[in-house]
């Protein structure tokens, strides 16, 4: 006997082994193994087994590493989707399927999926569940109607913050349940929520399970069993969550769909929203994405003839969205006779909220003490040596850190380059208002929250528990604190800056700007007392700082759409970025050029079109020089297609690798 087996390199291709005796009847599609690849022993995935190979001499595998198969059902027809869409190869699609940690034991093997059917136990409804406002009954009532369809639907949940949008979907995963099918709840990080995991278990017990990457191997292995064998019906998790082995899903709920943390960084690139969208479609089942401020092209979609979509305006219980006022930084009162970062108005209301025993949030979504270290003397800026970026002083580390790769320096006490000058530190970090706010307020209690504080498994949720208790008065802290966060007794919010996102070269800059705005407004003013909103910019005329301050997202929609349109940017056409990767300068310019070349060749007959080469935004990363090329074209399996014929195997061009980059954030 043979296995067809692919691995997870970027080859469109499979390779054929003997299957040896001992392990004859074991093999299967889906199983995991170990064979010779190469020069070394490495893990593929059996996709087939065969009765003879046109191959004359066959290695062996030579072991196995699952004892049954974890890919199963619509998971299948998923890779195979996500290696057209994506433009990756089989192996590469099923790698990032399955974590590496987990390896399926006998246990699982035993209990077949569906066993259970109709014979679920009744749902847990242990916790009282609220009575529903008449938005939630109107908008619970359009998900079931596209659930009673028990085949694919989509309906996008409009809510602002605080609008009651999660019991929403705890009632649609009770329904699927009810009917015996399973469901997913993706969040886009699981540490920022640990009120939503606290929720689903309250309502589902131990139906559920929690899947991130901050579990042991033990963890996923044995939640990973739980879930193929029937056990468990409902997954909350992350990104990769959307992978997990639910049987007959029936549901998936995209919270904050939105967020740029459902894109995979790594090969094959992945948005978790498409993936479900894909996986909703092969499963039958309701894809339900909810926001305060969906992505455009979410909303796009849901106002298309065929799209789907429910409002909810307002606060639970009628509590007001907080009051957002702009504080003009070109003003000469609050901007630059200002001696920190925090303007006289900001800090006049910090003293006002601490006067009244409430607390207050602080966001500067950058991190370490100050952006750069610049000589006075010569102006030379300290840069990273083996990335094109600017080297960030961390005061805590008392170090020079690339936010890229990490790579760390002592500060040098003078100028490395004209030797002479003192180094000085611009600009501000978290870092740098945390100790503003020491000295402000020398006797409160103040914490920061960003990664460099949060590294450590429990760090998060102590430092949640430390605001939630109200022993912490002032958090300052980067888009972490920005996201889903309930405290009652935050009725103060201020963003010392709403330009860092706004300013940087990308065409989504105002959509993210206006997205963090309108989050970070909605963790004011949550409990009984009202909120205030405080935000610095030098902008305040830009429409997305406009919008966020109305907290009016449909007035930023129109005004973004419009721009998306004129510049034909998506939801109107899909994207892919390539970069061409290589260690010398002239190469890589000489390769993405001649790429550039073959694809207008092949791109003309299927309309599409291509910019650039242009230098990547950090045109050197870990030594390695990157060039750019845009694909834009109405869908993406055509510019797919014809990336498949131009590129070489292994995703190489010219000798170099390329990084393709489908619908790139
Ligand atoms: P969102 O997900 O839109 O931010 P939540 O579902 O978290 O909103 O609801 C906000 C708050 O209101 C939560 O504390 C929640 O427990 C409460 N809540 C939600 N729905 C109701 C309801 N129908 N009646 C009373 N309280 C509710
Ligand atoms: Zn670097």
């Amino acid at each position: 006997m043979i296995a067809e087996v692919v691995f997870n390199v970027p080859l469109d291709r499979s390779f054929h082994y003997l299957i040896p005796a001992s392990l004859a009847d074991q093999i299967e599609p889906g199983v995991r193994v170990i064979a010779p690849f190469g020069s070394r022993d490495q893990v593929g995935m059996v996709i087939t087994r065969l009765s003879d190979s046109p191959i004359a001499k066959l290695k062996p595998i030579r072991q196995m590493i699952d004892a049954s198969a974890v890919i199963t059902g619509e998971r299948w027809a998923l890779a195979r989707w996500i290696t057209d869409y994506y433009c990756c190869s089989l192996g590469e699609a099923l790698a990032a399927m399955v974590p590496s940690a987990i390896r399926v034991g006998p246990d699982a093997a035993a209990t077949t999926p569906g066993r259970r059917d109709g014979k679920m136990a009744s749902v847990v409804t242990a916790a009282p569940r609220p009575v529903l406002t008449p938005a939630q009954e109107q908008a619970l009532g359009t998900i079931m109607n596209v659930c009673a369809a028990d085949t694919f639907g989509e309906v996008l949940i409009h809510g602002v913050t605080g609008s009651g949008k999660t019991e929403v979907y705890l009632r649609v995963i009770e329904a699927a349940l009810a009917a015996g099918r399973g469901a997913l709840y993706l969040i886009p990080e699981i540490a920022l929520t640990p009120q939503t995991v606290e929720r689903l278990h309250q309502r589902f017990g131990e139906r559920v399970v929690v899947w991130h990457s901050r579990l042991t191997a033990t963890q996923r292995r044995s939640n990973w069993t739980r879930l193929a064998c029937g056990d468990c019906q409902v997954v909350v998790g992350a990104r990769s969550a959307v992978f997990a082995p639910v049987q007959r899903l029936g549901v998936i709920v995209v919270d904050e769909e939105q967020e740029t943390s459902y894109k995979q960084e790594a090969v094959p690139h992945v948005h978790a929203r498409e993936v479900a969208r894909a996986r909703a479609r092969l499963a039958q089942a309701v894809l339900v994405l909810g926001s305060a401020t969906p992505s455009i092209e979410s909303y796009y979609q849901a106002t298309q003839p065929g799209g789907r979509m429910v409002v909810l305006p307002e606060r639970v219980q009628g509590r007001p969205l907080p009051r957002v006022e702009l504080i003009d930084l070109r003003d000469d009162v609050h901007g630059r006779r200002r001696a920190g970062a925090v303007s006289v108005m900001l800090q006049r209301a910090l003293e006002q909220t601490v006067a009244r025993n409430e607390q207050a949030m602080l966001l500067l979504n950058r991190r370490g003490f100050a952006r750069s270290a610049q000589c006075q003397l010569c102006g030379a800026v300290k840069r990273c040596a083996q990335c094109s970026v600017p080297l960030i002083y961390h005061a805590g580390a008392g170090q020079l850190i690339c936010h890229y790769c990490n790579r760390q320096e002592q500060p040098p006490t003078v100028c490395d380059v004209c030797h002479k000058g003192y180094l000085k530190f611009r600009g501000s970090g978290t870092e740098r208002i945390e100790s503003e706010l020491h000295r402000l307020f020398p006797t409160e209690s103040i914490a920061r929250m960003d990664r460099d504080t949060t590294k450590d498994r429990q760090s998060h949720h102590r430092l949640y528990q430390a605001v939630k208790n109200q022993q912490v008065r002032l958090l300052v802290g980067t888009q972490m604190i920005a996201k889903g966060f309930d405290f009652p007794q935050v009725t103060l919010v201020g963003v010392v800056s709403a330009d860092t996102e706004l300013n940087l070269p990308d065409f989504r800059a105002g959509e993210r700007t206006f997205d963090l705005l309108t989050q970070m407004a909605g963790r004011a003013g949550r409990g009984d007392q009202p909120g205030r909103v405080l935000v610095q910019t030098y902008c305040p005329d830009h429409y997305a700082i406009q919008a966020a301050r109305q907290q009016d997202y449909l007035q930023f929609y129109r005004e973004e759409i419009t721009m998306r349109r004129r510049l034909g940017l998506p939801p109107f056409l899909h994207l892919i970025e390539l970069t061409v990767i290589g260690g010398s300068s002239e190469r890589v310019g000489q390769a993405a050029g001649q790429l550039a070349e073959r694809l207008r060749q092949h791109g003309k007959s299927a309309r599409i079109s291509l910019l650039g080469p242009a230098p990547h935004r950090i045109p050197r990363l870990r030594r390695a020089y990157r060039m750019c090329l845009m694909l834009k074209g109405r869908a993406v399996e055509p510019m797919v297609v014809v990336l498949r014929q131009v590129l070489q195997p292994g995703r190489k061009f010219a000798g170099l690798p390329v990084k393709v980059n489908v619908d790139p954030l």
